[in-house]
């Protein structure tokens, strides 16, 4: 076959393929439109799952009669220019109205504020019919029918009504977290109705957006983050541990307003959880990046939900630390997780009490504890010595030495009744999580607050601990490391053994030795003796493409990470071990003290805390 020019609506055609792959994508490029033309107000209808009908009305500021031909004419945009790295609008391609024009019949009828009247163009799989008068009030109303009717290929793939419909509310609700002005409805015989009433592009109104979206669960077990670096700001809201998902589609990322799925924001979220969350849950987060506009790329993929960063380790780092600090600032507070649920339980008539699960989160929280207290008893020694230390202490924390005698003359298990009738020194009621009554089935400690009865899962809490205070001696003073005896050599791509080795002094004061041995090798010397035998070839391959991707070194670290939480479960105090009094007091304090302390290293609770005015009620004392 010769050569030929394809024909605009071929083009047109083989642009929708990647514009338009179904019907969220159609109304995610209307929305875009409305939003970019200044809407307050987009309503969106659909039926038989946007492939029959998609609508999409909004009040912004319409299009010119003389231009309904271009906005559906190839590469007719209004929103860019002349300089393609300085994007500010959600659109900048031109490309949305045409490629479904291609593929569907299309409408759009618009008046502007200065139009006397509305004005209606349509196109037709590729056919573009006349322009007429119509009427309307201000805005834009365009309509999809009959999607993908030129290219029944593209129609086999679509996975059913209720699927597409609920791939649109996702983008919608998607768009609308980072536009909280703007009031959205989506509706439709196909769907229930969704109603996002406008709040204000304030921290407030923004985390009221979310909660429309996302449940109000989600705010109530949420810590916000706001930090900036080099240029790069970053805003928002991450789940406290104990709030999870199985997957991660509850983790809304925005680039400069725009919503984006991106590799390097979710392996950053991901890194900046590892040491609080199981590997198979999620945190539910929603974050807004805000950088120059040059210094990131939005014109990767015709969807436009890929982006490059100019600096990705920047970004990465700015995440992970954002978040950490976060979490670290939020001290114990993550952990009354089951205490709803447990209460619910209790209830006389109530069905047995089944563990809702992180997954389900929780409702009643508490304002953010901030951790103030101070145990003397430091972990990392207990690790071969788990809280041995009771004789050996001064006494603190205000318990009196007769208290202390009560305790010390006998295991707590059989003491429990002596520990309820000593009254507790009133600082101790005091702290967040009280003074330790008593200590049940080997494994629980009883202690009661002001107003609450905290149970402690002893070694839960004591791996945490232990954890923490491993990862801290880990990362305040160089890994030791040893010598391979032979070194070991691996062969690489010339760029990766370039970048392993630009990145030398880091990975030494990790542990890992290297040096360039060759253009495309690298030498291997040293190893953290942490890892013990490890698989060097792929440690430093892994490395190498996180390099590539990040910029960092994330891994390595990451990696050491797990090895001191499987280092403190085993080094941790075992349930079954009976506590003094004084132990059970210097346990609590250090929970205190140490963020983080809410959870245990599988992402579990270490405690629960009910409140008397709760369990008040459970006996219908209120
Ligand atoms: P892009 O959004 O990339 O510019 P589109 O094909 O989506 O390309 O739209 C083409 C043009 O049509 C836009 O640049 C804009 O001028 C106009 N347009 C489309 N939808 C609307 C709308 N809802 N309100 C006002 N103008 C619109
Ligand atoms: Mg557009």
């Amino acid at each position: 076959m010769p050569i030929r020019q394809l024909s605009e609506t071929m083009i047109n055609q083989i642009a929708a393929g990647e514009v338009i792959e179904r019907p969220a994508s159609v109304v995610k490029e209307l929305v875009e439109n409305a939003l970019d033309a200044g809407a307050s107000r987009v309503e969106i209808s659909t039926a038989g799952g946007g492939l029959n009908l998609i609508r999409v009305t909004d009040d912004g500021s319409g299009i010119p009669e003389q231009e309904l031909a271009l906005a559906i004419a190839r590469h007719c945009t209004s929103k860019l220019s002349d300089d393609v790295h300085d994007i500010r609008s959600l659109g900048f391609r031109g490309e949305a109205l045409p490629s479904i024009g291609s593929v569907a019949r299309l409408s759009i009828r618009s008046r502007t504020a200065s139009g006397d009247s509305a004005a209606e163009i349509g196109i037709d799989g590729g056919r573009v019919l006349p322009v007429k008068p119509a009427a309307a009030n201000r805005g834009t109303t365009v309509e999809v029918r009959d999607l993908f009717f030129t290219t029944p290929a593209r129609l086999k793939f679509m996975k059913g009504e209720r699927a597409e419909s609920s791939a649109t509310s996702d983008v919608v609700k998607r768009i609308a977290i980072a536009f909280p002005a703007v009031r959205f409805t989506l509706a439709g015989a196909d769907r229930s109705t969704l109603e996002l009433p406008a709040t204000s592009d304030t921290p407030e109104g923004r985390l009221a957006r979310v909660a429309q979206v996302m449940g109000k669960d989600f705010p109530e077990n949420a810590i916000a983050i706001d930090a900036m670096r080099d240029g790069v700001h970053l805003a928002g809201h991450v789940s406290i541990p104990s709030y999870t998902r199985a997957n991660a589609l509850q983790q809304y990322a925005y680039v400069n307003g725009r919503p984006v799925r991106d590799k390097l924001i979710t392996g950053a979220i991901r890194g900046a959880f590892a040491d609080v969350l199981p590997r198979d849950r999620h945190a539910v987060t929603v974050l807004f990046l805000s950088l120059d506009p040059s210094t990131v790329d939005v014109n990767v993929h015709p969807a436009k939900a890929d982006v490059r960063f100019r600096d990705p380790g920047l970004v990465r780092g700015l995440i992970v630390g954002a978040i950490r600090e976060a979490l670290a600032g939020a001290g114990i507070r993550a952990a009354t997780t089951g205490a709803a649920g447990m209460m619910a339980a209790f209830r006389p008539g109530a069905a047995p009490y089944s563990h809702p699960g992180p997954a389900n989160g929780h409702r009643s929280y508490e304002a953010a504890y901030h951790a103030s207290g101070s145990g003397g008893f430091d972990p990392l020694r207990s690790a071969q010595r788990p809280l041995d230390m009771g004789e050996a202490r001064p006494h603190r924390n205000g318990f009196a030495d007769n208290e202390q005698a009560a305790f010390d003359t006998g295991p707590l298990a059989s003491a429990d009744a002596r520990a309820g009738t000593a009254e507790p020194a009133e600082p101790l009621l005091g702290m967040v999580l009280g003074a330790a009554r008593a200590q049940v089935h080997e494994n629980y400690i009883v202690a009661q607050t002001r107003d609450s009865l905290v149970i402690v899962d002893q070694h839960a809490a004591h791996e945490r601990l232990v954890y923490e205070a491993l990862k801290n001696a880990l990362h305040s003073r160089a890994v030791p490391s040893q010598m391979l005896l032979l070194p070991e050599i691996v062969d690489l791509p010339e760029e990766d053994a370039e970048r392993l080795a630009m990145h030398s002094q880091t990975l030494a004061k990790f542990g890992l030795g290297l040096e360039r041995f060759g253009p495309g090798a690298v030498a291997v010397r040293e190893t953290p003796s942490m890892l013990g035998e490890t698989n060097v070839q792929q440690l430093v391959r892994d490395l190498a493409d996180e390099i590539a991707d990040n910029d960092t070194v994330e891994t390595l670290k990451e990696r050491l990470d797990r090895i001191a939480a499987t280092m403190a479960c085993h080094g941790s105090v075992r349930s079954g071990r009976l506590l003094k009094a004084e132990e059970m007091n210097a346990l609590l304090r250090q929970m205190e003290a140490t963020p983080g302390s809410g959870t245990c290293n599988h992402g579990r609770p270490t405690y629960i805390e009910l409140k008397l005015a709760d369990i008040e009620r459970l006996f219908g004392r209120r």
